[in-house]
């Protein structure tokens, strides 16, 4: 298999099988990432990506799920994406989704009626890293775009029937901001229709702007119990039929609920390790992650 970029998928396509695609990231201007820092872009060859599919079908004939490389592979033209999901179906016959990651952006050029297609083929189940739905932490951390592209972009996916998952990110509006964040985002997700949203929790690596801006003062990173806070209003403000899942290694504490059958459980276990866990010892878990994998 010709994995040359950094191979990463999220916890839920475990099941999935990899082939890579692109590698790298389009954007790559996000401050809390440096993920794909030492990456361009790239789309693997037609020819390369033909190989491995010939090397995946010799050992799952019947993989039903497959998961293309990169931070937004969803990046390639209506074009490229059609020809690879086309080259999908003539190895993996029983293929019967071909998940990725994607960007807001990547929806922008692309019409309705074309992700409709691209739906047909197989193209489905695309994790969003919308990090936040509040047009000040998404300016605060550069992510590209405003709320109203989220609403407009996620209603075209909804509208051509593709399935999306959506990432929150607590800490990432810094302290004192976590309410505001929590609040507007959960305004913002409730109007589109997300599959389900997975939460992480905002983890500083040296190697990122936003890192170098909190040793300079001009960001203070929201505490540990004002995050798992930001999370319980978040839940409580969601009006939404979903699944959420924050037991990712960023969140002190993992919890996942069904939403909102399990609404007043898990906010009240939430509450519970605010109470009494101390917050030193929460940080302590902060300053040990070395990797999000
Ligand atoms: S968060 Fe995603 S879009 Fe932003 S720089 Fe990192 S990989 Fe690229």
């Amino acid at each position: 298999m010709h994995f040359t970029g950094r191979t990463w998928r999220p916890p839920y396509e475990s099941a999935s099988f990899i082939i890579q695609a692109t590698s790298g990231c389009t954007y790559n201007k996000c401050s809390f990432c440096s993920f794909y820092k030492d990456e361009t872009f790239k789309m693997s060859p037609l020819t390369e990506f033909e190989e491995d599919l010939e090397e995946l079908k010799h050992y799952q004939p019947n993989a039903r799920r497959i998961f293309l490389t990169g931070a937004n592979p969803f990046a390639m033209s209506y074009e490229k994406l059609k020809m690879m999901a086309l080259t999908v179906r003539d190895y993996l016959i029983k293929c019967q989704t071909i998940a990725m990651f994607a960007s807001i952006r990547d929806i922008r050029d692309k019409e309705v009626w074309q992700l409709k297609k691209l739906r047909a083929m197989g193209i489905n189940g695309l994790t969003i890293g919308t990090e936040s739905g509040d047009d000040e932490t998404l300016a605060l951390v550069n992510k590209g775009y405003t709320t109203v592209d989220i609403l407009e972009q996620c209603r075209k996916l909804d509208e051509a029937g593709i399935e999306y998952y959506l990432v929150y990110m607590t800490g990432l509006a810094g302290h004192n901001g976590g309410q505001r964040n929590a609040i507007n985002s959960a305004h913002l997700f409730s109007q589109i229709n997300p599959y389900f949203i997975s939460v992480d929790s905002l983890t500083l690596f040296p190697d990122t702007e936003l890192f170098s801006r909190a040793q300079a003062g001009s960001f203070v990173p929201a505490g540990e119990k004002e995050r798992i806070k930001e999370l319980e209003t978040f839940i409580e403000n969601l009006q939404l039929r979903t699944h959420l899942f924050a037991n990712s290694v960023s969140n002190y504490y993992p919890v996942t609920a069904y939403l909102p059958k399990e609404r007043d459980r898990v906010i009240s276990e939430l509450q519970g390790i605010i109470d009494t866990v101390d917050e030193a010892v929460m940080d302590q878990y902060r300053t040990e992650l070395k990797a999000l994998g």
